[in-house]
C-alpha cells in the first residue's frame, strides 16, 4: 500500500532522492565502491560538497558574503553555537519565544552573554507568532524561529529591523524565498526538509563572524569550518549527498518561488477543511499557520474520537499524523516532498470522518 509520511523529522523526503541514494549506498557512479566507504578527500566526495554548497547558493540567493557550511551536532547544537561565536559578558542578544525550539535556544544561550527575550507567546500555549514587540537597535543579533514545528506557527514575515537576523530555519528552509541579506547566520537540522538526519546546515555571513572574540574549541568556532570548506575533519559524507540530491530536486523543480506556491496549495486544502469540517478544529492563530506543520484537533465535544481518527489514518496509509505531546491532537507536516495527493488523501478522510 502507498504510504504517505505525515512525520515532523525526520521526515518525508522525495522518492526520486531515495532512489538515487539507494543505488549510491551500493555503488557509487559507477566507481566499484560504496559512497559509504570512500575517502571524504576524494574528488568524488569534493564534488558533492561543492555542488550542495552551491545550490543552496543558488536556491537562496546568496552572496558571496556568507559561507555554506555542513556541520553535524544538530539545530541543538547551534542554539549555543551561535551565542557562544557571537556574545561576550558585555553583548547581549534579543530572542523571540515562539515555542520550545526558541525556549531551548534561549536557555543555551544564556550561557554566553545577556539574553533579551523580546517577545513571547507562551501565554496561550505558543498558538501565535507575537508582533509589534520593540527591537533595540543594540542587539549583536536577533533571533528567531521560522518554523515552530511542534505547535504548528509560522513567521510569515520576519521582523522590521536593522540588526542582523539569526534564525532557527529547520523545519522551513528551502520552502519559499527568502532575502537573505537581512541574515547573519541561518541554520537548520536537515531532516525535516533537507534530508536524512546527521548533517546540519549553517549558512553565515563572513563579516557577522569577525567578532568572535572568544578563544573557542576549534569544531565549535564557525571560522574552522569556513577556512577548512566543512571539511576540517570527516564531514558526515551521506547525509551531506542525499541533502545533495534534495537541493538538485528543488531545482529542476522550479525552485523555492515554485516551491513555495505548491506548499500554499497544500496548506490551503487542508486548512481549508480543518475550517470547514464540524468534527475538527485548528489550533494556531490563522494568520500565523505553518504551511509545513498543520496542528489540529477534534472539534469541541468530540475528543474521544480522536483515537478512532487516528486509526482510520494508519488503515489509509497515512503515516505520523498525531499530534505532539504538548498540543495534543493531530499534526500533519507538510513538507516541501510532500506530494498534493497525500494532502488530498488525508482530506478525504477527514470528509469521510464526518460523514460517518
Ligand atoms: C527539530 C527542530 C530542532 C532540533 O533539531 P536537532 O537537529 O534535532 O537538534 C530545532 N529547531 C526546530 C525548529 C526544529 O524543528
Amino acid at each position: 500500500m502507498k504510504k504517505y509520511n505525515f512525520y515532523a523529522g525526520p521526515a518525508i523526503l522525495p522518492a526520486s532522492v531515495m532512489a538515487e541514494a539507494a543505488k549510491a549506498v551500493v555503488e557509487f557512479e559507477g566507481i566499484g565502491l560504496s559512497l559509504l566507504e570512500i575517502s571524504h578527500r576524494s574528488k568524488e566526495v569534493v564534488s558533492i560538497l561543492d555542488e550542495a554548497q552551491s545550490l543552496v547558493r543558488e536556491l537562496l540567493g546568496l552572496s558571496d558574503d556568507f559561507s555554506v557550511l555542513f556541520l553535524t551536532g544538530g539545530a541543538s547544537t547551534q542554539f549555543f553555537t551561535v551565542a557562544h561565536n557571537l556574545l561576550n559578558a558585555d553583548k547581549k542578544a534579543g530572542y523571540v519565544d515562539t515555542g520550545s525550539w526558541s525556549t531551548k535556544a534561549i536557555k543555551e544561550a544564556k550561557a554566553f552573554g545577556q539574553i533579551d527575550i523580546l517577545a513571547s507567546s507562551k501565554d496561550k500555549n505558543y498558538s501565535y507568532v507575537p508582533k509589534g514587540y520593540e527591537i533595540p537597535s543594540d542587539l549583536t543579533y536577533l533571533h528567531v524561529t521560522g518554523n515552530n514545528t511542534i505547535f504548528g506557527t509560522q513567521m510569515h514575515d520576519f521582523p522590521e529591523t536593522s540588526v542582523p537576523l539569526v534564525c532557527d530555519m529547520s523545519s522551513d528552509i528551502f520552502s519559499r524565498p527568502i532575502d537573505a541579506s537581512r541574515f547573519g547566520i541561518i541554520y537548520a537540522g536537515a531532516q525535516k526538509n533537507l534530508g536524512p538526519a546527521g548533517v546540519t546546515l549553517a549558512i553565515v555571513r563572513k563579516d557577522f563572524l569577525e567578532m568572535t572574540q572568544r578563544e573557542l574549541p576549534t569544531m565549535l568556532n564557525y571560522n574552522t569550518h569556513v577556512q577548512k570548506n566543512s571539511s576540517f575533519n570527516t564531514p558526515p559524507v551521506f547525509p551531506i549527498y542525499v541533502s545533495m540530491l534534495t537541493l538538485r530536486w528543488l531545482k529542476a523543480n522550479g525552485g523555492l518561488a515554485a516551491m513555495a506556491a505548491k506548499n500554499e496549495d497544500k496548506a490551503k486544502l487542508l486548512y481549508d477543511e480543518i475550517d470547514s469540517n464540524p468534527m475538527f478544529a485548528g489550533v494556531a492563530a490563522k494568520e500565523d499557520r505553518s504551511l509545513m506543520n498543520a496542528t489540529f484537533v477534534m472539534a469541541e465535544g468530540k475528543e474521544d474520537l480522536a483515537e478512532q481518527f487516528l486509526a482510520d489514518c494508519a488503515a489509509a496509509g497515512c503515516i505520523g499524523v498525531k499530534g505532539h505531546r504538548s498540543v495534543g491532537g493531530f499534526r500533519a507536516s507538510i513538507y516541501n516532498a510532500m506530494p498534493r495527493e497525500g494532502v488530498e488523501t488525508l482530506v478525504g478522510l477527514m470528509k469521510n470522518f464526518a460523514d460517518k
